[in-house]
């Protein structure tokens, strides 16, 4: 067994307030649900009550969402009523977006919880809508955001926020 010894552990826990703070600080999510930047320069396509929608940089495929609640959380089980269904409502209505735009053959639908699911950012949990066509490759891939794709992110984000906001 690896020694328990680690004189380290004290200032970690003494230190974990300020890193949750620095994580926050650091937070791609929260920067664009501040909107310190106008939502095209950080590609929210959709604001909500409670959550947004946002296009991922690091696409696996084209069309590639995320959506999140505005709160800086990683725990799934604090989401309120109010957050869960707003984001469920609004990943709907993203799907039915990129149906419409680019009427891919399916969708993966899901979560990391937590880095050792593969989670790039698991201080602010986010749920990822990828479009899916027959010959991509597999979902593991897709959610863990291992693949890069190069796409016209400046047409997705018009096409996409034009349909999600035109109420
Ligand atoms: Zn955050």
């Amino acid at each position: 067994m690896e020694t328990l010894w680690s004189p380290w552990r004290s200032k970690y826990i003494g230190t974990f307030k300020d890193e949750q703070e620095k994580s926050k600080e650091e937070c791609f999510l929260c920067v664009a649900a501040s909107a310190v930047k106008p939502d095209n320069e950080t590609y929210v396509v959709a604001r909500r009550r409670h959550c947004f929608a946002v296009l991922n940089l690091y696409p696996y495929n084209n069309g590639h969402t995320l959506i999140a609640p505005y709160r800086h959380i990683g725990d799934f089980t604090e989401l309120t009523q109010e957050e869960l269904s707003d984001m469920f409502a609004l990943m709907q209505e993203c799907v039915a977006a990129l149906k419409k735009i680019y009427e891919p053959h399916g969708f993966n639908l899901g979560a990391n919880l937590g880095r050792t699911s593969g989670a790039g950012l698991p201080d602010h949990l986010h749920f990822h809508i990828v479009p899916r066509w027959s010959g991509d490759t597999s979902f593991i891939s897709t959610i863990s955001d291992t693949k890069v794709v190069s796409i016209g992110i400046e047409e997705t984000y018009n096409d996409l926020s034009k349909i999600l906001n035109q109420k």
